[in-house]
């Protein structure tokens, strides 16, 4: 049996910062995931996933100790161009127009979880176990929570943060319950190789069958989350390489010239899945086992971030008479409480997007043409979206 602060289970996307944030914080961490290693970098450069994150994220980050770890890894985004195609009306954000460096910067998903894992392994209050999987859950009523892996090994912490995914066996084992809508759209990712400079400009293009957005990457790469009807996006996965680059310049247009050539395509089911409750008794889930959204509008690991600076300043950090109870009732709910309003306003921003601008059944194409030219000619209005897709709040 072993005693710490915390367990977080799931060193993902987002288990690996959690760990690092709390245990920078004086925390003392047991990060459990279920695979003996982390996946080794591609050996083809088209072969990445990437994620989006904001110019606020790179703050939280900075805050963490956990940016320079990624930094020389990481492109810039300098400006963000929306549109629609067939129809007039476009968004050019850019950094300058909110006085940022830049508007956010594009991480590789492995190169994330490779320069992450080194920190991980290499810190003195987190303790790293792999090859691992939970199997139940207890409270124990006396100030801790019991969390028993499959080899038999049981944990005992103050708050146990349930970081694992989106089919979350914690949320399941806490009985928290999850809520599920169908999008009845995929997202074939992939990435493109260019003949012309992106020079640091993101794309997000709205077309007739769902949004179809371009993420710049170093070596004149852009990564390419291309959401569609689930039938099409089978249809495209098998098709020839050449038939989906014609298909995707056909959409995009030839802003930066023909496209050179195209890397590995992976589809995923777009659902929106969320937990009924973040909370449960020490318990809370954070990441993909709270909340599953649409990419559209890149918010899903930027909320994230937001979710744990909310649980680390009311936890604050841990000192030798330090009284706080990570895992209480009302530091809990407060957390709950704290939180509700930006997670409300990023479920409703990012519905918006996925559903308002989709097929004409939802607005109009003259409508939503209205919208975007409004939003690019209205100085404030365009810099509060900004802001607000940066990752600032309030
Ligand atoms: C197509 C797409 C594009 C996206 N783009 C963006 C973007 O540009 N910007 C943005 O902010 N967000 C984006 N997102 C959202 C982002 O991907 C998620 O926020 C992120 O993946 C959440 O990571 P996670 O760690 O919660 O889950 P995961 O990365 O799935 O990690 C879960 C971890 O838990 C482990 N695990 C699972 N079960 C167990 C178990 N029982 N025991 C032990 N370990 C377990 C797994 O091995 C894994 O390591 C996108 C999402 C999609 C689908």
């Amino acid at each position: 049996m072993t005693r710490t602060d915390l367990t977080v289970i799931g060193a993902g996307l987002a288990g690996l910062p959690i760990a690092i944030a709390c245990a920078q914080a004086g925390w003392q961490v047991t990060l459990v995931d279920q695979h003996k290693s982390i996946d080794a970098l591609p050996t083809d450069p088209l072969d990445q996933r990437c994620t989006a994150i904001s110019s606020a994220s790179v703050g939280l980050l900075s805050r963490w100790g956990i940016w320079p770890a990624i930094e020389a890894n990481a492109q810039s985004i300098q400006q963000v161009h929306i549109s629609q195609k067939g129809y007039l009306g476009s968004v050019r954000l850019q950094a300058n127009d909110v006085g940022v460096k830049a508007l956010g910067y594009v991480i590789e998903n492995r190169q994330w979880a490779a320069a992450l894992s080194t920190v991980v392994g290499n810190h003195e209050k987190i303790r790293w176990l792999r090859g691992e999987t939970v199997d139940s859950v207890r409270d124990d009523n006396d100030g801790t929570v019991a969390v028993t892996l499959a080899s038999g090994q049981r944990i005992d912490s103050s708050l146990l943060i349930a970081a694992d995914g989106v089919n979350s066996r914690v949320r399941d084992l806490v009985g928290v319950g999850d809520t599920h809508y169908d999008y009845k759209q995929s997202a074939l990712m992939t990435t493109l190789q260019l003949a012309k400079p992106h020079e640091s400009m993101a794309f997000e293009r709205f077309t007739a069958q769902g949004p179809l957005a371009f993420l710049p990457r170093p070596n004149n790469m852009m990564s390419v989350v291309w959401c569609l009807p689930k039938s099409d996006a089978q249809h495209w996965t098998g098709a020839d390489d050449s038939l989906v680059v014609d298909q995707l310049q056909a959409l995009f247009g030839f802003k930066l010239g023909r496209f050179q050539s195209i890397g590995p395509k992976v589809v995923v089911p777009l659902i929106r899945r969320e937990a009924i409750n973040q909370v449960g008794t020490r318990t809370v889930l954070l990441g993909n086992a709270a909340r599953l959204l649409h990419p559209v509008a890149g918010q899903g690991f930027n909320l994230v971030l937001r979710d744990l600076t909310a649980l680390l300043d009311l936890m604050g950090a841990k000192t030798d008479d330090a009284a706080i109870d990570p895992g209480s009732n009302s530091l809990l709910s407060e957390f709950v409480a704290t939180r509700a309003r930006d997670q409300k306003e990023v479920v409703f921003l990012t519905d918006t997007l996925a559903q308002g601008f989709l097929g004409e059944a939802s607005m109009p194409a003259h409508l939503r043409g209205l919208a975007l030219m409004g939003l690019d000619s209205i100085g404030p209005m365009r810099k509060h979206f900004a802001g607000r897709m940066m990752g600032y709040t309030g």
